[in-house]
């Protein structure tokens, strides 16, 4: 049998970070008391009118730009009509065969479209215990009805999910550094759905697809997306069909459920919507927009590899997670002596490490280290004031307490011995602490050198530096 080859195409849904609705002046607001901010549009009154958001454009036009679209000089909205609790119009506005961006590329996917439409309200389900009638119920949240979203559709380029995954963040670290959006998976401001099928490697056709719901970390994509394409492996090795349909993911077990067989575009029943106007920017609308774009992360990794000289996956780390990327620049923005190489080693090492430790997520400024400390510490390692070991030291006590490299220094004694007296007498000290080592490094093997810079170490607490300990011994030995 021939090996079967995963085609993978995400869509993504983004809720702009406008200050109102897409089509009416209510509020944004995540987390506000339900059903506060709503108006007669966003709950579909009979008779009135819907209004454009103009930032929404201007945000749909930046993050056209920025994936390399073809604005269109005319987009269009249409109806796509369905009956859900969750949409009170009984049509949800969205753009449908003339959108306001397409054919672009971000990285080595390429972008079919990218339209503007509203989000549907939120549908909150409650248990049998929960307080609602006490026999369970279904709630309506309209505050989020109404609010401007982008769907970003992409043509099936991905070929596993680790790249599905890997994509998505480079995707989201655009987004994020446009402006445009929270991006926040958790809260749902950014929502990857995947789209699976298999085929023969080789093949040019595509099989069919399912459609996978409910991923709201990057964790959960690449999971979600690696068990369907084991779950399609296995049906087609044993001579079963995939059926098209859309999967709901369940983070607690890793599971997935059919949520709904697929409709099709003629269930919808799409049509022009009447009340709205097509959206023609100007052209002073669009320079503008290609005006605000920032350097995004794409060009940043490329930035730090030729200009910085990082090694790949520091740079891409850095580049595609803006929370870690702005404290680096923050970090090299003070100057010190170090190289951005050192920096960068701290950052993406010890004080991402220390993150995990604390429980406090992906976002550096969420812990007590200042990055003019950060870069302060590696200017100190790099200039052998204190030893690597020692910096690690430091690292910790920054992220956990806070406070500058050099006060750690100070308080925990760490500063390297300089005084050569007193680093001659520690390296005396360690041979006669280790004279079988002694002998045969004597006697020409220099593999046991080792153990006498150990102890070196070990009694100096770090304070010597290892090549300088390991110079001396040799010396001292012949
Ligand atoms: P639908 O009509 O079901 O919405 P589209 O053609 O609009 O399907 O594509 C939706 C998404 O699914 C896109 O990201 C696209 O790249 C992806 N896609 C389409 N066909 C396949 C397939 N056979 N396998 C994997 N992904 C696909
Ligand atoms: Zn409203
Ligand atoms: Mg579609």
């Amino acid at each position: 049998m021939t090996a079967l080859e995963p085609v993978i195409g995400l869509e993504i849904h983004v809720q702009l970070a406008t200050e109102t609705k897409m089509f009416c002046g209510c509020r944004l607001s995540f987390g506000d008391e339900p059903n506060s901010h709503i108006c007669p549009v966003c709950l579909g009154h009979p008779g009135v009118l819907p209004n454009v958001n103009e930032q929404a454009i201007v945000y749909a036009l930046m993050i056209g730009e920025a994936l390399g679209c073809e604005i269109a000089e005319r987009s269009t909205f249409h109806r796509k009509n369905y009956f859900y609790p969750d949409l009170p119009k009984g049509y949800q506005i969205s753009q449908y065969d003339h959108p306001i961006a397409v054919d672009g590329r971000l990285g080595d996917v390429r972008v079919h479209r990218a339209h503007l439409e509203e989000d549907a309200a939120k549908l909150s389900h409650k248990g049998a215990s929960g307080r609602i009638h006490g026999s369970g119920a279904s709630v309506v949240d309209f505050n989020r009805g109404g609010t401007p979203l982008v769907e970003i559709v992409s043509e099936p380029d991905i070929r596993s999910a680790a790249q599905a995954r890997e994509w998505a963040q480079l995707l989201r670290a655009t987004l994020a550094s446009l402006g445009v959006s929270d991006c926040n998976m958790e809260e749902g401001s950014l929502r990857v759905d995947g789209n699976v099928s298999l085929r023969p490697a080789g093949s040019d056709e595509l099989g069919t697809k399912t459609e996978l719901k409910n991923m709201n970390s990057f964790r959960f994509l690449e999971r979600g997306i690696e068990a369907e394409i084991e779950r399609q492996r296995e049906l087609i090795e044993s001579g079963q069909e995939v059926e098209q349909e859309t999967l709901h993911f369940h983070p607690d077990d890793g599971s997935l459920t059919p949520m709904r067989s697929k409709e099709y575009a003629h269930d919808y029943r799409y049509f022009p919507e009447p009340d709205l106007v097509p959206v023609v920017p100007t052209a002073e609308m669009r320079e503008a927009a290609r005006a605000a774009l920032p350097e995004l992360p794409a060009a940043r990794k490329e930035r730090y590899l030729t200009e910085l000289d990082l090694p790949e996956a520091t740079a891409a780390s850095l580049a595609f997670q803006p929370e870690l990327g702005g404290f680096f620049e923050d970090a090299l923005a003070a100057n010190s002596d170090a190289t951005p190489r050192a920096i960068a080693n701290w950052v993406t090492g010890d004080l991402v490490a220390a993150l995990r430790e604390q429980d406090l997520g992906e976002d550096p400024y969420r812990s007590k280290a200042e990055p003019r400390e950060i870069a302060a510490l590696a200017a100190m390692v790099e200039g052998k004031q204190v030893s690597h070991s020692a910096g690690k030291q430091i690292l910790a006590k920054l992220a956990a307490e806070g406070g500058t490299a050099a006060g750690v220094v100070e308080s925990e004694g760490l500063a390297q011995i300089s005084d050569d007296s007193e680093i001659d007498a520690m390296i005396d000290a360690a041979i006669e602490s280790e004279p079988e080592a002694a002998d045969q490094v004597r006697s020409g093997n220099e593999k046991a050198i080792g153990r006498i810079v150990g102890a070196a170490m070990k009694n100096s607490q770090g304070r010597i530096d290892g090549g300088l300990a390991r110079e001396k011994i040799l010396e001292r030995l012949g």
